[in-house]
């Protein structure tokens, strides 16, 4: 029996849809990306219901012809390439020819467009695959495309869209991408009523940075600029040994496409392994311009990967140009990856880090070389002399000491065990934490001195996003004009710094996470945060205080994070190694 017929095009259409428009984030990108091919000097973006119900974008580039307008939504029709060798030397954002096209079959549509000059404009209304509606109109040069209702007609697609702010995130994340990218651009997004990013022109990249993420950002970044055979890398990353919390801050364009790419990312990491604080990622904006035929951007639907021609020379590049920024930018005391022994490198002499050096990818504990953590310092939480119906357990382990100032060495009857004091820590004081929670008791502290930070776009909708389930965790945070805040009440198991810094973590924490998960990963991040560090060096009472309470947890083998937090040396290991058994 027959089975297989051929899909009716409607169905094929969606089908193919669906690949390039997955949600609202990437028709932005779409008719982003033609209106900068079209030579744009200023986008308007405007949305609502977080570009669910109606996104517009209007430009003011080179606008289409009549005939050009009409032929736009035929897939695979385009202007940026004429023939199979053009793609191997593409030069715009575009190429695919099928954006407009998919656009239009799971939405309803409608085009403005004009050449400007004495020429009618265009107006072209679509929904679904059918055309609406085609006229004259009076328009300035420049096209806008309006989208409504995506996904009418695919249910399935729908069902599966976030809440609003769950899919503006990704788009002001997006648009922020564009505005570093384009600092001559001027860009505006509007959700409803609001004015989420408002970007005027500027003269240069530093100015776009500072324009979204505030001075302290700019203030933390190194210039580089640095090429090699043709290919060259430029912008703005961290300047050891600040850092960030997180890698949410790494930005990378390749021909002045936003892309992710793990080349660009693990030269990036390599390029500062050693020069930062543990549990720090250095933050980026890199530019990267390469001859077009060395690099592939048609390996995905939505063009937001690339392949590399040479990948080893553009690895190379990034370390290279890393290192020349650093020397230029001079005078930096670096961390050092503590050695393997200690007392032949002590003092004020940094160890040296060679990139590509064997042994430099060994995943020692990094240490500040300062004295920088003293005993003195006060673990939050641990109590010293703390007693508990646990001592009888605890008295069949016993700790023995603290290895590399980060590992505390304990045996039991079965054996001997090293544990993670920073994941240890860290899993002792999130079921605490979670506790609390649940008694919904934070004990709350207010500000006495403001603490004042500033938010990128993407940040501050986090923060009105979340704003309920920061509260009911302690931390609140009033807005003070312009990108300004001030943290007025934070739990009080931190240190002020301490809390803004946990707070800042959390905004971009919980952002990219789901509904569901992010009270756990906000208990986890406080949990981190306050955790003791590696390399901090630990009075007996306070390990032996920290071993008992993680055994009294319900999971001591991992930490919040999944990492895990006790190595063993059984006993029998033991004896087998050494030939008893
Ligand atoms: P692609 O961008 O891959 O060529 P699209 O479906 O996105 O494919 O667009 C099809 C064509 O429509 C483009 O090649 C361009 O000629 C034209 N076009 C689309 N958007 C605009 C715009 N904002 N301004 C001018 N021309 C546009
Ligand atoms: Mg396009």
């Amino acid at each position: 029996m027959d089975k297989i017929a051929k899909l009716p095009p409607e169905v094929a259409q969606k089908i193919a849809a669906g690949e390039v428009i997955e949600r609202p984030v990437s028709v932005v990108k779409e008719l982003v990306e033609n209106a900068l091919d079209a030579g744009a000097g200023e986008i308007v973006v405007e949305l609502l219901g977080g570009g669910k119900n109606r996104i517009l974008v209007r430009d003011d580039g080179h606008g289409m012809s009549r005939r050009d307008a009409e032929l736009c939504f035929e897939r695979h029709a385009t202007s940026k390439i004429a023939a199979e060798e053009d793609l191997l030397a593409i030069a715009t954002l575009g190429f695919r020819g099928e954006a407009l096209a998919s656009i239009a079959a799971v939405s309803r549509l409608t085009l403005k467009t004009s050449e400007g000059g004495t020429a009618a404009g265009t107006l072209i209304e679509r929904e679904g695959d059918r055309l609406t509606a085609e006229k004259d109109v009076a328009f300035p040069r420049g096209t806008a495309v309006e989208v409504r209702d995506l996904f009418y007609n695919l249910p399935a697609r729908l069902k599966f869209l976030r809440g609003d702010s769950g899919e503006l995130s990704p788009i002001v994340k997006y648009l922020s991408n564009v505005a570093l990218a384009y600092p001559r651009l001027r860009l505006t997004l509007r959700h409803g009523p609001r004015t989420v990013l408002d970007g005027p022109p500027v003269d240069g990249l530093r100015e776009r940075i500072f324009q979204l993420h505030g001075r302290a950002a700019v203030e933390a970044l190194m210039e580089i600029d640095h090429a090699e055979a043709g290919t060259r890398l430029q912008g703005f990353a961290s300047r050891p040994p600040a850092g960030r919390p997180d890698r949410s801050h790494q930005f990378f364009f390749v021909n002045q496409r936003p892309v992710r790419d793990k080349i660009l990312a693990s030269a990036l990491l390599q390029a500062y392994r050693g020069l930062l604080e543990k549990d720090r990622w250095p933050e980026a904006f890199l530019f990267l311009t390469v001859p077009p035929d060395e690099v592939d951007v048609n390996v995905h639907p939505a063009k937001s990967e690339v392949r590399f021609l040479r990948s080893s020379s553009i690895f190379q590049l990034v370390l290279h140009a890393v290192d020349r920024a650093r020397a230029r930018a001079g005078g930096i005391k670096p961390v050092a990856a503590a050695p393997a022994d200690r007392s032949e490198n002590r003092g004020d002499e940094p160890v040296e880090y060679i990139p590509g050096a064997p042994g430099s990818a060994d995943g020692l504990p990094f240490r500040v070389e300062e004295g920088k953590f003293t005993d003195s310092e006060r673990l939050p939480f641990l109590r010293d002399g703390e007693t508990g119906p646990a001592l009888a357990e605890a008295s069949e382990r016993r700790v023995l000491g603290q290895y590399a100032d980060s590992y505390i060495v304990a045996v039991d009857p079965d054996g001997l065990m090293v544990v993670d004091q920073h994941n240890a820590h860290e899993r002792v004081l999130f079921e605490r934490f979670a506790e609390i929670d649940r008694r919904r008791s934070w004990p709350v502290k207010l500000s006495l001195i403001p603490l004042l930070f500033e938010l990128s776009p993407s940040q501050t909708v986090s923060l009105e996003a979340n704003q309920g389930l920061l509260q009911e965790s302690g931390f609140r945070a009033d807005p003070m004009g312009g990108r300004s805040y001030a943290l007025l009440e934070y739990p009080d198991i931190f240190q002020p710094e301490q809390a803004l810094m946990a707070f800042l973590a959390l905004l971009d924490e919980i952002r990219d996470s789901k509904a569901g998960e992010r009270k756990s990963k906000l208990l986890a991040t406080m949990a981190c945060k306050t955790a003791i560090k590696a390399g901090q060096p630990l009075s007996r009472e306070k390990m032996e205080f920290l071993v008992r309470e993680l055994f009294r947890t319900p999971n001591p083998a991992v930490c919040p994070h999944g990492r895990p937090i006790v190595v063993r040396l059984s006993r029998l290991e033991i004896e087998k190694g050494l030939r008893r058994r």
